[in-house]
């Protein structure tokens, strides 16, 4: 991010701007949300991530991608006629996830959503390794379906996640050294077991992510997760100089790999867990896998 002063390329006041340089414009702070606003909706019905009527459930995890994905959405609902209801699962990660949830609550108070919450103390476990998956694994694993299960067990046909371009970059580039080319997509089509899955901040940088929060003075927590793994962003530097020496380089970049990906994707649910009855790709699912090993249910 570029702070300078210039005309805006929107209202073309004179003053300080604000210049994402994957999207190759300078703004100035007040018509910068409603720019990415725009670029949200605009992607929004390019990939028909929704239909009218639709309630989406927002993932929030407390952190500011998820808060500005809830704050977005919100002030497009009324144009793109949807609903929002928050859904923040409970990790049972101690202070950090005592402080997320209270980030979650303010957020929902202010954006005036329901919030939805679901505890994995409920279902009897704690996240803990299982077998060779580390803890961090575990704990996303477990997330995710216990996302698509509250969606589910709500009735609600949308499921929109805080992804922005960064962590997709680095989904991409890990997907290509080990040698495929399954990275997540912007929408993952509805099946059975699993409401649509969307990602509206696809193509958004976190650059913009942060101006937007701090602009807007949303409630969002900077605490990293307990069990996060700087290995998991690695890449970063990577595609921050590829985005100096090419600006607009890694849009570029995920757009072209997204062409070239097969729709194939860990994602795809294919067996049914015998204990529980839940969707899976493993031969229990990974709530079930904790049950096995944590009480001894079989
Ligand atoms: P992460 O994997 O932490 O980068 O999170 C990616 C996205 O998953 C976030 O932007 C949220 O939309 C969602 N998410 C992460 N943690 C939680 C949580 N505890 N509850 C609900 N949604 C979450
Ligand atoms: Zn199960």
């Amino acid at each position: 991010m570029l702070l300078h002063s210039g005309s805006c390329a929107v209202c073309k006041t004179e003053g300080e701007l604000i210049e994402i340089s994957q999207f190759g414009k300078a703004l100035c702070p007040s018509c910068f949300p409603a720019f990415i606003q725009r670029h949200v909706r605009s992607l929004m019905r390019r990939r028909q991530m929704h239909r009218k009527g639709d309630t989406v459930a927002v993932a929030l995890s407390g952190g500011k991608d998820s808060a500005v994905l809830a704050h977005v959405l919100k002030e497009i609902s009324w144009n793109m006629r949807i609903e929002l209801v928050g859904l923040h699962i409970d990790m049972g990660l101690g202070a950090y996830s005592e402080l997320s949830e209270r980030v979650v609550r303010e957020l929902c108070e202010k954006l005036r959503i329901k919030l939805e919450i679901t505890r994995v103390s409920d279902f009897g476990v704690s996240i803990q390794p299982v077998g060779q998956f580390r803890q961090c694994n575990v704990c996303g694993a477990v997330r995710r379906a216990l996302m698509n299960r509250t969606t589910r067990n709500l009735g609600l046909q949308v499921l929109a996640t805080g992804h922005t371009l960064d962590d997709i970059l680095q989904f991409m580039l890990k997907a290509v050294l080990s040698g495929h080319l399954d990275a997540p997509r912007p929408v993952l089509p509805p099946s059975e077991h699993r409401p649509r899955k969307i990602k509206p901040l696809y193509f958004t940088p976190e650059a913009a992510t942060s101006v937007y929060a701090d602009l807007l003075e949303l409630p969002y927590t900077e605490e990293q997760c307990p069990l996060f793994d700087p290995a998991g962003r690695r890449f970063n530097e990577i595609f921050d100089l590829l985005e100096q020496k090419a600006p607009m380089g890694t849009i570029q970049y995920a757009h072209t790999m997204l062409r070239a990906m097969k729709r194939v994707g860990k994602d795809e649910l294919k067996r049914i867990c015998p204990m529980c009855g839940e969707p899976t790709n493993t031969e229990l699912c990974p709530i079930c896998r904790l049950r096995r090993q944590q009480l001894g249910e079989d």
